[in-house]
């Protein structure tokens, strides 16, 4: 029987305990529902020292002609606190039209629309004119080393390639047909560490306090702001995530203090243009030391966090149309095009292809009680229905 049910799917999937790295059956039960479509399926575990193995799967069906890839994640994020869910989070127990469940929002529901919509496209159509594919990640929540990015090269080392991708992700904050994503920021992140040498707070002459370095060059990081925003994206945001000194004692000047930060930026910067630009107003700080009469320049240090996120833009009409219009036709809303919030695996995803995403209401997503209202359900698979009707008539043009 083809899976056309987005709600026994996801109910199937839900029941699944995928915990980040636990594969938890989620895989097999998605394999379970692609086989009978005549989907090819490729179990993939990846591997790497110091981390988890993660259990992946790649599915395809279809042969020569236009290629869309569907991406997305079975893993989920902890329950948290058990007895405060309303109903048993891998019981996908349904309430008042609405299913519960870890996973319900992100993302185990765009998937099981995404395999509904699939199997009612075939079911009327037979295969697609060309291939559709699914690239399944164990590790999304977690790490997302074993994941997607060594997905997508084993699927590129066999000579799979895509001529577009729709990630599933919850991208509508209120109700479907809000937004799609077409982008998403950059993300950067570092600790600096100011050295001063220690002492009695009664003496400052003879020590050297790090407190007022730390302070003076993170205000250099807050302000001025970075950019005004551009076309498709907010203005680049830094945050002093922590100032640490650590110090115990309120009469004793500290040897060392340091502060951590992140920001998003967006399409003005890249990352190594970034890095420039705060190295360079750390060092006018250091120099002025405005909090520091008399005094040397501060003497810092910066650790830069190993893999920043780039930034990027997609800019490829044929599937960006193709599912604005899918959502309008659907909900007779026009979506957003948006390049808003966290980063997503499409930052991988967009070195192979041109990547968008669309998903459920994210309302509920990572928290207790995460639950999908079952309308909702029917309405993304019509809409992934009709996008996938709609792609292959534009890629086939
Ligand atoms: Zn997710």
């Amino acid at each position: 029987m083809f899976p056309t049910d987005p709600i026994s799917n996801l109910a199937a999937l839900i029941r699944c305990p995928s915990v980040t790295p636990a594969e938890g059956g989620a895989l097999t039960a998605l394999a379970a529902m692609l086989e009978p479509l005549g989907f090819k399926i490729d179990r993939v575990v990846a591997k790497e020292a110091g981390t988890p193995d993660i259990d992946n799967l790649y599915a395809r069906i279809g042969g020569d002609g236009p290629h869309l890839m569907f991406a997305g994640h079975t893993d989920v994020v902890p329950v948290g606190d058990e007895a405060a869910w309303s109903h048993p989070p891998f019981s996908a127990e349904i309430a008042d039209g609405e299913m519960y469940g870890r996973g319900a929002v992100d993302m185990k529901g765009g998937i099981a629309c995404f395999v509904a919509a699939v199997a009612r496209h075939v079911e009327k159509h037979g295969p697609p004119q060309g291939s559709i594919s699914f690239l399944i990640t164990g590790d999304e929540e977690g790490p997302a080393i074993n994941g997607t990015v060594k997905l997508l090269e084993w699927a590129a080392a066999k000579g799979e390639h895509w001529d577009a991708c729709l990630v599933g992700e919850p991208t509508n904050p209120d109700q479907l047909g809000d937004m799609i994503k077409i982008g998403r920021r950059g993300s950067l992140s570092g600790r600096i560490t100011v050295n001063g040498v220690q002492g009695h707070a009664a003496y400052p002459h003879l020590a050297d306090n790090p407190v007022r370095g730390i302070l003076q060059l993170t205000q250099a990081l807050m302000d001025p702001p970075f950019d005004g925003g551009t076309e498709n994206f907010q203005p680049s945001n830094l945050e002093v995530t922590t100032i640490d000194v650590g110090n115990a004692a309120v009469n004793v000047i500290p040897a060392r203090a340091s502060a951590a930060f992140n920001i998003r930026f967006n399409d003005s910067w890249t990352a190594e243009s970034l890095k420039a630009e705060i190295v360079a107003r750390l060092d006018r700080a250091a120099a002025e030391g405005a909090l520091r009469p008399g005094r040397a320049p501060v003497q810092y240090d910066i650790a830069w966090s190993e893999r920043p996120s780039h930034v990027f833009l997609t800019r490829n009409n044929a599937l960006i149309d193709s599912l604005s219009a899918a959502v309008e036709a659907v909900t007779g809303r026009q979506p957003q095009l948006s390049t808003t919030g966290g980063t997503s695996d499409a930052r991988f995803i967009k070195d192979y292809c041109p990547v968008v995403e669309f998903g459920l209401v994210g309302k509920t997503m990572h928290m207790v009680d995460e639950r999908v209202a079952l309308a909702d359900l029917e309405t993304l698979t019509g809409i992934y229905e009709t996008f996938i009707a709609r792609w292959f008539g534009h890629a086939a043009a």
